[in-house]
């Protein structure tokens, strides 16, 4: 798959890092699999994977959280 940001990169699967943030509080995601431009350094997340990241971090809001490192290693 082609970069469409650059148009010269190939998008290869990896690792990257996500943040949600929500009035004060804020969730760091470590480890989310992502595709990443082997030429300009754009990720992008797929729909599976964004759906789970705000799942949790709705979660983690709802309770109160204000400031969470969660290391994605559930979904592949
Ligand atoms: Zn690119």
């Amino acid at each position: 798959m082609k970069c469409p940001i650059c148009k010269e990169g190939t998008m290869k699967n990896g690792k990257s890092t996500l943040t949600v943030e929500r009035k004060s509080a804020l969730i760091f995601f470590k480890q989310v699999p992502a595709l990443v431009c082997n030429n300009c350094g754009e990720t992008f997340f797929s729909s599976d994977v964004s759906k789970q990241v705000y799942k949790i971090a709705e979660e983690a809001f709802n309770k109160g959280t204000e400031l969470e490192v969660i290391k994605m290693k559930k979904i592949a």
